[in-house]
């Protein structure tokens, strides 16, 4: 594998200057011109709220709306556009379903398995409900190499079970899960599958329907769409037997004082006016995405990785984490350099990384370290980038040498 300059998309990405090597799209994706061009237009020329006016301009904002629902539910694989609840983005997405799903239909000694490698924003929200009503959570190790080890899991899994919650793609080590034995897994002792799917869906081809998994998390913002705007995709007879979560204007049926009664999924689950202009912007942006097609996005990043594992791999005092195949994302560490250092270096020389511990403390405390420096590739990146990140990092080494 080695990138091949068929794959060219940065004149997409005008604002992106041409000296600068955006290398942390896992953290948030540039925006190419036609997404900021979809958001420009949605507030001015289109703007008007959705799902109330009478007026034309705001009965075609909200045919763009939920046009913007089928495209990115199309997207995933959904089996219909009611399947796929509009949030502000992964975060949001994992605590409405354990703070509504897992709320109702968990209780006291029953089980949840995560792993070792998870985001927060896949720990806390489960850690919250454990507070409250007593639930256990297991976590899967890992491989030597640094992916979810399901053969660990087979093991762990009980009929206790009720939740598996796994990354499909790590944030930190890029690996991927296969998803679809985690659903084999799952679905043997009874359990429902919880993909976080934020680094997947820019990275991958992915098929809610073919992975066969109960719930799918993702934000925009890593998709090249905007900011505030993600999306929870579950099982339509999952969603329509969850109660309502926040509750306001949009969600209802009817309202008196003496009982209320709620709208169906997925409207149930979007009190207040939504971010009209991220729903939008989003399908701008899966629209641009699939015009590129996920496989050749995925292989232009894997050839990416692999060419900086094996750059970087030559300097001495460099450590790669993860599996060598890699879906875009790649830590490493510089033996008595701490990242922040690394990053800072990296930074004079128009190099953009991440460092720190990626919300993922767990899974540095079992790496041994408090924090790594992270490369990640988006589609405008080349070998150019892989190259002034190598230079970057031998840079580090001379100056610490
Ligand atoms: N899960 C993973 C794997 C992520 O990488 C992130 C973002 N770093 C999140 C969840 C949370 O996404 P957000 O902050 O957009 O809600």
């Amino acid at each position: 594998l080695s990138p091949t300059n068929a794959f060219d998309h940065r004149a997409d990405f005008p604002a992106l200057p041409a000296d600068w090597h955006y290398l942390d799209s896992a953290a948030t994706a540039q925006k190419p011109q036609l997404v900021t061009d979809a958001i420009a237009r949605a507030y001015d020329r289109d703007y008007a709220t959705v799902h109330r006016g009478v007026y034309k301009r705001s009965a075609d904002m909200t045919l763009a709306y939920e046009a913007a629902r089928r495209r990115i539910a199309r997207f995933i694989g959904a089996a219909s556009a009611d399947e796929l609840v509009f949030v502000r983005g992964a975060t949001e997405a994992i605590n409405l379903v354990a703070q509504t799903w897992g709320q109702t239909q968990l209780k006291a000694g029953d089980r949840i398995l995560l792993s070792v490698l998870e985001h927060h924003s896949n720990i806390v929200p489960w850690q919250l409900l454990r507070d409250r009503i007593g639930i256990a959570i297991d976590v899967c190790p890992l491989t030597a190499d640094g992916r979810i080890d399901l053969d660990a899991a087979e093991a762990l899994l009980t009929p206790a079970h009720k939740l598996v919650a796994l990354a499909h793609v790590s944030n930190v080590l890029g690996s991927v899960l296969d998803a679809r034995r985690a659903a084999e897994l799952a679905h043997g002792v009874g359990a429902k599958l919880l993909l976080d799917g934020c680094q997947a869906v820019p990275r991958l081809p992915v098929d809610v329907a073919a992975l066969d998994c109960d719930f799918y998390a993702f934000s925009g913002h890593k998709l090249y769409g905007p900011t505030g705007i993600g999306a929870l995709w579950a099982r339509a007879e999952i969603l329509d037997a969850m109660p309502p979560w926040q509750g306001g204007g949009s969600m209802i049926d009817k309202v008196s004082f003496e009982r209320t009664t709620y709208a169906p999924a997925p409207a149930r689950f979007e009190a207040g006016t939504p971010h009209i202009v991220g729903g939008v912007g989003l399908a701008a942006a899966v629209d641009y995405v699939e015009g590129i097609g996920l496989a050749a996005i995925h292989a232009h990043e894997a050839a990416l990785v692999a060419e900086a594992r094996e750059r970087l791999a030559r300097i001495n005092s460099v450590r790669l984490f993860g599996p060598a195949d890699s879906a875009g994302i790649l830590s490493f560490a510089v033996d008595g350099v701490h990242p922040h250092d690394v990053a800072t270096i990296l930074d004079e020389e128009g190099v953009a990384i991440r460092a720190g511990h990626h919300c993922a403390q767990p899974l540095m405390a079992e790496m041994g370290v408090t924090a790594t420096a992270r490369a990640s590739f988006g589609i405008y990146n080349d070998a150019a980038d892989v190259e002034a990140l190598a230079r970057g990092v031998e840079r580090v080494t001379r100056i610490f040498g």
